[in-house]
């Protein structure tokens, strides 16, 4: 189904989406926090100073990389979420045949 830029607010087409390699941007993340687990274990017995540190970065990493794969589409002229897709709307002046 495509994606229609319609905001169904203020009915102009300018509503803004997460960008398409939104979920590359999560696995990179996560691939943050393991390179950073592995890094901490090279260092023995010093690794339960580091872990808090290693989780505060890695939660906060992916919980940034979340708020901007999946975030809800935003019109840019009114500023308004979108949270639920609405069908496209009817192109005017197409014909429409009738079932009776
Ligand atoms: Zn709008």
């Amino acid at each position: 189904m495509p994606r229609s830029n319609h905001c169904p607010h203020c009915h102009h087409d300018s509503l803004r989406r997460p960008p398409r390699a939104g979920v590359l941007l999560v696995a990179l993340a996560w691939a943050f926090v393991v390179v950073m687990l592995f890094a901490a274990a090279q260092i023995g017995p010093f690794i339960m100073f580091v872990v808090p540190v290693i989780f505060a970065f890695g939660a906060s990493a992916v919980r940034v990389a979340h708020d901007v794969a999946f975030a809800p589409p935003e019109c840019e002229r009114c500023g308004k979420v979108v949270l639920e897709e609405a069908p496209a709307p009817a192109v005017r002046g197409v014909a429409v045949p009738r079932l009776a």
